[in-house]
This record gives structure tokens, sequence and C-alpha cells, in this order.
């Protein structure tokens, strides 16, 4: 029992989300991210866009670049389209994924496709390797089909976006697997008071952050609250355990290998050194982010 407890990680960080604005004044809250010391390597973001007012998410982010990391959207309601300079459209739709890798370098465009009514979801940032900084950019536009559900015993589901979810011995894959960072990324839908348990590898970082009531993270004894909107980052441990408060919960779930490398980002430029960051200025002012490799 006590090497139960020992392996259930704890609640160890609350990394509360602020409200800022990006793009072209989306409104927004950031949470992971909203200082350069509040990451959780693999993690570098974690954005909450939800407002069901048109003058907060309209402007919607034009033409903007990228390069060393990838981009996940997680629509929850709303109606989004994403443009490329490769000439890739993908139209994102309520309970769609878009999964970006910008690898090298790309010029995308991600605007709201609805002028009224609610808009609400999530953009993670998730970090490349050293090695794979620079390699093609690439996306994935996951369909609400592709991505399974899994009820719960009792009521309640996860959605599996990438990771394997593995409940009662039943495995359950995700659309989104093989990365180096090897991402779980689930949403969790809990009944008033019910619990989740989940393994994730003891080496890994993991972070929950609840978008609809509260929950109480870690091992009964030694839970602790975290409210909506804010991440909480875990301890060590083997295990992850959440218990719903009064009134149910849904939240996000994120388990990633870290890459254990230096950070330099400026803005939508995540790289190792200052001098990579340097190069990607000046191929960016260049057209050289762009150009097809040779
Ligand atoms: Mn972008």
């Amino acid at each position: 029992m006590d090497n139960d407890v020992a392996g259930t990680r704890t609640l160890q960080q609350v990394i509360q989300s602020v409200p800022t604005s990006d793009g072209a004044g989306v409104k927004l809250r950031r949470s992971l991210g909203r200082s350069q010391g509040l990451r959780l390597d693999p993690f570098l973001m974690l954005d909450e866009f939800s407002s069901d007012d048109a003058n907060d998410y309209i402007a919607g982010f034009p033409a903007h670049p990228h390069r060393g990391f990838e981009t996940v959207t997680y629509l929850l309601d709303g109606h989004m389209l994403h443009e490329d300079h490769l000439g890739h459209r993908g139209d994102l739709k309520t309970g769609g994924v878009q999964w970006m890798t910008a690898g090298r370098g790309i010029i995308h465009s991600e605007m709201p496709q609805q002028e009224q009514g609610r808009m609400r979801g999530f953009q993670l940032w998730i970090n490349l390797p050293a090695r794979e900084k620079m390699k093609p950019a690439g996306y994935r536009d996951l369909q609400p089909p592709e991505i399974p559900v899994v009820p719960l015993p009792g009521g309640g589901r996860v959605k599996v976006i990438a990771g394997t979810l593995v409940l009662d011995g039943q495995s359950t894959p995700g659309p989104i697997q093989g990365l180096t960072t090897d991402p779980l990324y689930i949403d969790v839908e809990l009944l008033a008071a019910a619990t989740f348990s989940h393994a994730v590898k003891s080496d890994y970082n993991v972070f929950v952050y609840p978008y609809e009531g509260s929950v109480n993270v870690g091992p009964t004894g030694a839970a602790r609250p975290l409210d909506a909107h804010s991440a909480g980052a875990l301890s060590a441990g083997d295990r992850i355990e959440v218990t719903a408060g009064a009134e149910g919960a849904r939240l996000l779930v994120l388990a990633g290998r870290p890459l254990h490398e230096p950070i330099v980002q400026y803005g939508p430029f995540v790289m190792n050194t200052r001098e990579e960051i340097e190069q990607a200025i000046r191929d960016y002012q260049s057209g050289e982010l762009t150009r097809p490799a040779a």
C-alpha cells in the first residue's frame, strides 16, 4: 500500500492561467509558457480560448511563421480554417485536432470561420529535439471520428488524441503515435466525485488542466485541489489519480518525455541556441524559412 501511494504523483506546482491576447487580438488564457520559467519540458505553452463573443476571436491569427516545434490545436466548439505556405488547407471543426509540425519553417494563418457563437479550444506547443528542429514542415488534421472515445465505468469518458490509453488492461491507441517526445494527450470527462487513474512513465513530465469544474489531484489522503483554468504540474511517480469535485469535471491530461535540451525562444521560433534564433529571423526575412529543401 505504501508503495502504491509513493507511486502516485502528487500536485507539485499550480500554474494559473492569465488573460492575454495573441494573433490579431484573440483573447485567451495562457498557463504554461506565460513566462519562460513556467514550461514543463517538452511542453512549451498551453493557451485556452473560450468566448461566446465574436469580438474576442474574429480577428484570428493572420499569417505568421514558426520554426523548431509542434503546435496542437484542439477545438471544443467552433470552426477554424488553417492555411499555410505549402498550400495546405485544414478545416478544423468542433471536436477536431490539428497537429502541426513546424520543423524548419511554416508560415500559416488560423482564422475563425464563424461570425457568431462559441469558439472554444486549446493550443499546445510541444518542443522538438535538436536533431528534428530543421525537418520539413508537416501536419495532420484529425476529424472527430479519428479520435477514439472510451467510456469510463460508471459514466464519463476519455478522448485519446495522442499516445495510448490503457484501462482495465484494454489498450486504446490515439491517432498520434511514435513521436520522440511520446506525448499522451487525453481529454477526460468525469462525473461528480468520480476518480480517474492511469499509468504514466515515471521519467515523463505530466500536467493536468481542468477546464470545467474542479478536481483533486493525487493519492487518497494526499490529494490537493486544482481549480479550472490552471495547469497542475505533477511530482515524480508512475500513476496519476484525479478526482472530480461535486459538479464533475472536464480536464486535459498531458504526459511527455522530457528533452533536457537548452531552449531559446523568440516569439514563434523555439531553438537551442541564440545563433539558431538569429538564423531563424534572417531566414524568415529572406524567405529561406519556407524555401523547399533542396
Ligand atoms: Mn501559429
